[in-house]
């Protein structure tokens, strides 16, 4: 998932047109692309197939609704209403979130090997057995720290785990195959090196074909839109956009000529320069909200600053989150400070503070 749009730099797309919905379009040597819908604003995942039927390996997997799941059964067969008369051999999960995770269990129990990242997977299946009161409890307490109004505080309280709603019963831990930065591995008659991203999710999984120089970028690397990147009541990791800037600086040893396929979008060329625009943007970003900063401000007040249009409660979270992780880079960096001001988290830049005490 990812907010917000940022400005194009027209990188050089493989296509000027998308799958249709139950269309397998070949992308290059041994690589199918499969398009899914989300019912979401961002309205698409790319699921990946690599190599040929007997030994296909599916990367990712949309949502678990009645939609994706129909879809699946359209190319590999139904059995019953609601199961599959044949799977990939294998499944690999590229992170938790919703859109890439939401059918492993599905996909499992119908009898795909399944390959992810240890940490992804522990984290599907906390998030999935949270109660509905403890999932809304936490949200509240959260948004109520960090300055959201009242009435979206009343609203989220009434609602139930979505995690859930859209992802089938992660399977157990020792159902997986685990995979490692650095691994190499070989997946449907290609050899992939295993490459790691951060920020975005915490061990998200990216492979790179180092023969063709073929990268599955996942949420890491995006053609139009920047991946979200969030602090969360989840995730350990608090300062989230020095780790998805880390990993940027780390994807630039790789080849200009590199393809990346990412999970939203149109596969592109154009690496080096993608990833120059989203650093740009980022620190765009940060300057902006080191400006306004002046005085003590919590996340809720930068919403104003990072997003120009109104968001539905879906958005709000994500927006929480993303102001967030600019928020705790520039504390983590010292030119902000913390404090709390009537139970509100506040920021203010570190100057400013020295001032204001004397
Ligand atoms: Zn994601």
């Amino acid at each position: 998932m990812s907010v917000p749009d940022i400005s194009p730099t027209s990188p050089d797309y493989l296509f000027d047109s998308v799958p249709a919905p139950a269309e397998i379009r070949s992308v290059c040597e041994g690589i199918q692309w499969i398009r899914l819908p989300l019912p979401f604003a961002l309205d698409h995942v790319n699921c990946w197939l690599l190599g040929e039927p007997g030994e296909q390996v599916l990367v990712d997997t949309g949502v678990a609704t009645s939609k994706s799941r129909a879809l699946w059964q359209q190319h590999w067969g139904a059995k019953g209403a609601d199961g599959l008369a044949s799977v990939p051999e294998k499944l690999l999960v590229t992170h938790f979130h919703p859109d890439h995770a939401g059918l492993a269990g599905w996909f499992g129990e119908a009898g795909s090997q399944l390959y992810g990242s240890a940490v992804e997977i522990a984290l599907s299946r906390s998030i999935w057995s949270r109660d509905d009161s403890e999932y809304a409890q936490e949200y509240a307490r959260w948004y109520a720290e960090n300055g959201i109004p009242e009435e979206a505080i009343s609203q989220v309280l009434q609602k139930p785990n979505s995690y859930r709603l859209i992802v089938s019963e992660p399977p157990a831990a020792e159902l997986w195959t685990c995979l490692e930065a650095g691994q190499v591995v070989e997946l449907g008659g290609a050899q992939y090196r295993v490459l790691v991203g951060r920020g975005h999710a915490p061990d998200m999984l990216m492979l790179y074909r180092e023969s063709d120089h073929v990268l599955i970028a996942a949420d890491q690397i995006l053609p139009r839109i920047s991946p979200n990147v969030s602090v969360s009541t989840v995730l350990a990791d608090q300062n989230p956009l020095q780790s998805f800037l880390d990993t940027l600086d780390e994807l630039k040893v790789l080849p200009e000529d590199t393809l990346v396929l990412p999970s939203h979008g149109i596969p592109f060329r154009g690496l080096h320069a993608r990833i120059g625009a989203l650093q740009a943007h980022h620190e765009d970003r940060l300057a902006e909200v080191y400006q306004a900063c002046r005085q003590p401000a919590s996340a809720y007040d930068m919403f104003s600053v990072l997003f120009a249009r109104k968001l539905d409660a879906q958005q709000m979270s994500f927006a929480l989150g993303e102001s967030l992780a600019h928020l705790h880079f520039l504390e983590h960096q010292g030119s902000l400070t913390r404090q709390s001001c009537d139970g509100v988290d506040q920021f203010v830049q570190v100057e400013q503070e020295t001032k204001l005490d004397k």
